[in-house]
């Protein structure tokens, strides 16, 4: 036998192809699956997988995570007709809800605008956000996209997008560190941006 047997190697390679797991911490991952000990572990993980694949859609009205057709944030009516809030990705509402500083809605993009990447604009939910806009009677529109150049880009895009509904709009103020993804930085630096931001006069 020159390798692990091919059902073994099978998870290895798929565990490597993770965001951030290289080869060797696959192994490692998977060699602790493989323990007795772990047969109830390796079992509850491949059901988490299923279930969060079968269960979780994309809310219908805001883009994010969610369980229901609406999310509980769009469910809330307390959250209605104050302000909205455009983020890159679900991690980042997450993030921004920690701070407890945001009270209204959300918008998730689900990725940022990257000519490197080949990302353009109608790869994004954009039309549907501007009908949001358009049925809702929102005081602010919060734009927290990431503080490297894609982001800047997008919250440039979106700023144009927008201008003709006449919505008061504000950008996140910097203090971010560049180049940061909101969903990856600390609590007290959201909120400080948040508090700190900065209305964008067209
Ligand atoms: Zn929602």
């Amino acid at each position: 036998m020159n390798g692990y047997p091919r059902s073994l190697q099978k998870l290895i390679e798929e565990l490597s192809r993770l965001p951030t797991i290289g080869p060797k911490s696959a192994e490692r991952m998977a060699m602790h699956l493989m323990r007795a000990v772990a047969g109830p572990q390796a079992k509850a993980l491949a059901d988490a997988l299923l279930a969060a694949r079968e269960l979780t859609r994309r809310c219908k009205l805001c883009n994010n995570f969610s369980e229901a057709e609406e999310c509980p944030i769009c469910q809330d009516r307390e959250r209605r007709d104050k302000s909205i809030c455009i983020v890159e990705d679900p991690q980042d509402v997450i993030a921004i809800e920690r701070t407890g500083k945001h009270r209204g809605l959300y918008y998730v993009l689900g990725g940022k605008l990257s000519p490197l990447e080949g990302t353009g604009p109608d790869d994004l939910p954009l039309a549907q956000l501007v009908n949001r806009l358009r049925q809702e009677s929102l005081q602010e529109v919060i734009i927290a996209t990431s503080s490297n150049r894609e982001g800047e880009t997008t919250a440039l895009y979106i700023k144009q997008l927008l201008q003709p509904l006449g919505v008061k709009m504000s950008r996140i103020a910097r203090g971010i560190p560049v180049g940061s993804n909101i969903g990856h930085i600390d609590q007290a630096t959201i909120s400080e941006a948040f508090v700190g931001r900065r209305e964008v006069v067209p």
